[in-house]
């Protein structure tokens, strides 16, 4: 069975990310999302809320599985018998980062291949924190993110503007 992981920290996943994976479902016997548990990355969601958003957002994908990982990812490639790793790529600085990504993690595990899939381009500008900026600001996202990442962010939104009165940017960058 072809098997792949498709790693990131998807905070939240958003529709770039969709694409990306059922895409890579279309191409691999099965795919696993894999989110990174604890990147070097300021985060709004938890571990658990990004799995559970992702796994709403991939419902009826049969052959896709969501988990959360920590480690390295091309550990995790091995434990679930993933002979690649899918990325996306959106624009240039993009490329630079996954070749890098690439290269070291061919060192560590020469057997396993990275499949980079272009963005459609109607996605090409979106990342999740331009979705989590526009959502903390009031804006329409329903083209960016499916309606329980909608939920979720709405939601986010209240919770920080009650215990802070204001939504502190900043610190939702990535
Ligand atoms: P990172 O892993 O760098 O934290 P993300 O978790 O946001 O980034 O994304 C996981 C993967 O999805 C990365 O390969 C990233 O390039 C890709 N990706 C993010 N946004 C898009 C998009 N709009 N179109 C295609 N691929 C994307």
């Amino acid at each position: 069975m072809n098997r792949a992981v498709y790693p990131g920290t998807f905070d939240p996943i958003h529709l770039g990310h969709i694409d990306i994976a059922v895409r890579s479902a279309a191409i691999f016997d099965h795919l696993v999302v894999a989110i990174y548990d604890r990147p070097a990355k300021h985060l709004l969601f938890t571990t658990e809320e990004r799995v559970t958003m992702a796994r709403e957002a991939l419902k009826g994908m049969d052959n896709i599985e969501v988990m959360a990982y920590d480690g390295l990812t091309v550990d995790l490639a091995r434990q679930v018998g993933a002979h690649a790793i899918v990325r996306g790529l959106r624009v240039i600085s993009d490329f630079e980062w996954e070749y890098q990504m690439a290269l070291t993690n061919r060192q560590l595990a020469p057997e396993i291949e990275f499949v980079c899939l272009m963005t459609r381009q109607e996605y090409a500008f979106l990342s999740s924190s331009i979705v989590k900026e526009v959502a903390m600001l009031g804006g329409d996202i329903t083209r960016m993110a499916s309606p329980s990442v909608i939920a979720a962010l709405e939601e986010k939104r209240r919770e920080l503007d009650q215990q802070q009165g204001a939504v502190p940017l900043v610190s939702l960058r990535d």
